[in-house]
């Protein structure tokens, strides 16, 4: 009943399909349209979470050579079709309600139970740019639904670093190296912390989170993100 009043109020045309978007919990995106997003369900690194194309290995080369700073890193889905979409509308479009709807989702990856949820956190001068922080939106959901406490402005980043679209790996890492910092240690020490973004790509934006909150003196990090994106 709700639905179809606020329906009636505020009609709205699926960006993914073009057809009305009814259920007011996924919009603007339809039902059948968001039904459509999917988990990943193949090989895996069992450390990064890095898509592989056999099971033949279960780590990745490049966790095999350099091992990363958290316990291990999980992806919902690939970024790619209705779920790309989904997070460039909450991204770039501000379409932030759909935080809640992609944070559900999340919630279906197994993880374990942590002391607190830490967002990947955007420089100052990004944010304002923004007005909001997608990953925070996420975190603060999760950290709701899980019945535990989500950790904001502890973990800054402290340099505006280039973006990284175009970077290989390594230069990606060098990219990164010391652009985040631990503002409140006291908060972090002895913790496990679920560490969380929409994004993962090469995996150094959060091997340089974990970097840092290992250094204040975290104990686990379980890196969770909605999607894992491939090099372009
Ligand atoms: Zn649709
Ligand atoms: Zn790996």
């Amino acid at each position: 009943m709700i639905n179809t009043f606020l329906n009636m109020l505020f009609p709205e045309t699926c960006p993914v399909c073009g057809g009305p978007a009814r259920d007011h919990y996924t919009a603007p995106v339809c039902q059948g349209c968001w039904r459509k997003i999917s988990p990943y369900q193949g090989p895996a690194c069992r450390r990064c979470g890095k898509p592989l194309v056999s099971d033949v290995s279960t780590k990745c080369g490049e966790c095999l050579q350099d091992e990363p700073f958290f316990t291990h890193a999980v992806s919902f889905g690939l970024y790619e079709g209705v779920l790309r979409k989904a997070i460039g509308l909450l991204k770039y479009h501000n379409v932030n309600r759909l935080s809640r709807p992609l944070s559900d989702i999340m919630l279906s990856v197994c993880m374990p139970s942590v002391d607190a949820v830490v967002p990947v956190p955007l420089h100052e001068r990004r944010l304002r740019r923004r007005e909001f922080n997608q990953s925070a939106l996420l975190a603060k959901y999760l950290a709701r639904s899980l019945g535990t406490s989500v950790i904001l402005n502890c973990l800054v980043k402290i340099r505006d670093t280039t973006p990284q679209v175009g970077l290989r790996s390594h230069d990606r890492r060098k990219n990164l190296r010391n652009a985040f910092e631990v503002r409140r240690p006291d908060l972090i020490e002895r913790k496990d912390i679920m560490l969380v973004d929409d994004v993962v790509t090469t995996g150094a934006t959060v091997g340089e989170c974990s970097r840092a909150l290992k250094k204040a003196g975290a104990e686990n990090i379980y890196v969770l993100t909605l999607a894992h994106g491939m090099m372009e």
